[in-house]
């Protein structure tokens, strides 16, 4: 009996993408490698060789166990698509096609409603154990861990349970084919084979000389991140060591940076890193002040000051007496609150409007602007006065697009932020995504990408990876290019690919040739306005054939539309 493979029936081979251009596989969302086979046997050797059997054993299972893991992620997303069972066989079957071995099921209990799995497998032509023969030659041990690995993780993600998968047959024992048996990990009762399936605690010795290693890369782990400022970039560095210098001085900082790259974040880490810790952190966005107010909110009002005055009351400065009063948008400030706010710096002491009794205010200020305040003091709607007083500090933030190597530690603390609040538990983004978020432009800076990564969570069902589409919801960037595999094995135009996959995936649901041209025909004409003419041009035909076609769509009973 012939069998369609179920690569074709779910069309898996459209999602296999060659991008030569741009050096990169695809695989539906993961980027894939084509390695030499001899290159992995050579790494896998020295593995064996530098950490020892058991180790390299464990290293490799669980290199297995993360590409099974990324693979039922594509097999969970064509659930519903076909029969369960069938679906679950992508697993082995995609195996094959990425070439390291040949899996038939022999034997499976799948309790579908528990997601539990008991089963057999037999492996043919695994390259694992062809490696490992030519390596090592015939011995006492199965050889199969990354395959073992592999069927480990890819069950597990399917059915959301621990299910461990273990050699009990292999060629490299002498054995006529390898045979993989899973079960859930309960069931196993086998401690020192489970090991495997978790990452080993680096021996002592290990830890110490990594650490040395980190210290003489400039300590850069252990540095990294304190509090809600992430980031590791050259870039974010020098900022961050500029402000660090800062902290715990009186100094009056700048800080200057493009719209969104988180200058109160910086402002507030100032803040809680400073002696005035313990004291109010008062912001204020000047821009989002009417002109007329600013003065008020600033440096407080007495009672009767003006109309509409009936309570004295603080301004910001005396609300962050002993604190820090962060003044963001600053370039926005009027021409006369420039004055006040120069003599409150000059003097140390605040006015509240209407009031002729001065305040002594201890308030450490930092300032931020996304206006270039020299131009601004050059067309003379900055004093200089002021601009001198505030700029002794300067603090560059860079742009989220010069700082890009940052994006997958704020995307890691993002996740790490929206996840609980939406009650999600995510395992990160797909390769595909975080291409896509890597080659952005960023004009938005950090807040675009924590819009972003918010409306993602909310989007991506839990348990999930993020991918293009959650992230780029109805705003998609240019779908991935490249060539796609067909059927026969030839690398062609992914444009086709996809019209291929429209049109396979028509035929899928009872597909009817006479009803899809009269629909067609119909959303042409429509689409035209009832312009036959234009309709015509847009289905490739003319005119006449199109009438025609109407006329036979249509049937004896139903006129033909008779609009140009
Ligand atoms: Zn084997």
């Amino acid at each position: 009996m012939a069998v369609q493979r179920l690569i074709e029936r779910f069309n898996l081979r459209s999602r296999l993408r060659f991008d030569i251009d741009a050096g990169q596989i695809w695989l539906d969302e993961s980027r894939m490698l084509l390695f030499h086979a001899k290159a992995i046997g050579a790494l896998r050797r020295e593995l064996f060789d530098s950490l020892g059997a058991k180790r390299a054993q464990g290293l490799l299972f669980r290199m297995g166990f993360a590409a099974g893991q990324q693979d039922a992620d594509l097999a969970s997303k064509l659930l519903g698509e076909g029969d369960n069972f069938d679906v679950f066989q992508i697993g082995p079957e995609l195996h094959a096609f990425e070439g390291l071995v040949k899996t038939v099921l022999m034997d499976a209990h799948i309790d579908w409603e528990q997601g539990c799995f008991f089963g057999e497998a037999k492996c043919e032509n695994s390259w694992e154990a062809e490696s490992h023969l030519q390596q090592f030659g015939i011995g006492e041990d199965t050889a199969c861990w990354t395959l073992a690995g592999y069927a480990s993780g890819y069950v597990t993600r399917f059915f959301r349970r621990f299910i461990v998968f273990r050699e009990t047959q292999c060629t490299c024992r002498g054995d006529p084919h390898c045979v993989l048996v899973g079960k859930p990990v309960e069931a196993w009762g086998d401690d020192a084979y489970l090991e495997y399936c978790r990452p080993q605690d680096l021996e002592p010795s290990l830890r110490e000389l990594q650490r040395e290693l980190w210290q003489l890369r400039g300590g850069q782990r252990e540095q990294h991140a304190p509090g809600r400022l992430v980031g590791a970039s050259p870039g974010f560095r020098t900022a961050f060591d500029l402000l660090g210098k800062a902290a715990r001085t009186p100094i009056t900082v700048l800080l200057l940076g493009e719209t969104g790259v988180g200058k109160e974040v910086f402002a507030r880490w100032l803040h809680e890193n400073s002696e005035r810790a313990e004291q109010p952190f008062v912001a204020v966005n000047c821009a989002a002040i009417p002109n007329d107010l600013i003065e008020s909110e600033l440096f407080g009002v007495q009672k009767g000051a003006f109309t509409g005055a009936q309570q004295s009351r603080p301004g910001r400065f005396e609300r962050a007496d002993g604190g820090t009063l962060f003044l963001d948008e600053l370039g926005d400030l009027s021409s006369s609150a420039q004055v006040k706010l120069l003599r409150v710096l000059q003097t140390g002491e605040v006015e509240r409007l209407g009031d002729d009794k001065a305040r002594k205010v201890d308030v450490r200020l930092v300032a931020a602007t996304n206006v270039d305040l020299q131009r601004a003091m050059a067309e003379g709607r900055f004093r200089a006065d002021l601009y001198y007083r505030l700029a002794t500090y300067p603090v560059t933030i860079p742009p989220l697009r010069e700082r890009k190597s940052d994006i997958p530690l704020l995307v890691a603390a993002l996740l790490e932020k929206y996840a609980p609040i939406y009650h999600k538990k995510l395992p990160g983004l797909t390769d595909r995504a975080m291409q896509a978020l890597m080659a952005h432009r960023w004009p938005g800076n950090v807040r675009e990408l924590e819009n972003l990564i918010e409306r993602a969570v909310l989007l991506v069902p839990s348990g999930t990876r993020i991918e293009v589409e959650h992230l780029f919801a109805g705003c998609l960037p240019a779908p991935p290019c490249g060539a796609a595999i067909d059927r026969q094995g030839l690398v062609g135009n992914a444009d086709e690919a996809r019209r291929e996959l429209l049109y396979d995936s028509l035929l899928d649901d009872g597909f009817d040739l006479q009803a899809h041209e009269a629909r067609l025909l119909e959303l042409a004409v429509r689409r035209a306005k009832g312009n036959l003419t234009h309709a015509a041009r847009l289905l490739g035909i003319t005119r006449r054939q199109l009438a025609y076609r109407l006329k036979q769509a249509s049937g004896e009973n139903r006129p033909s539309p008779e609009r140009t």
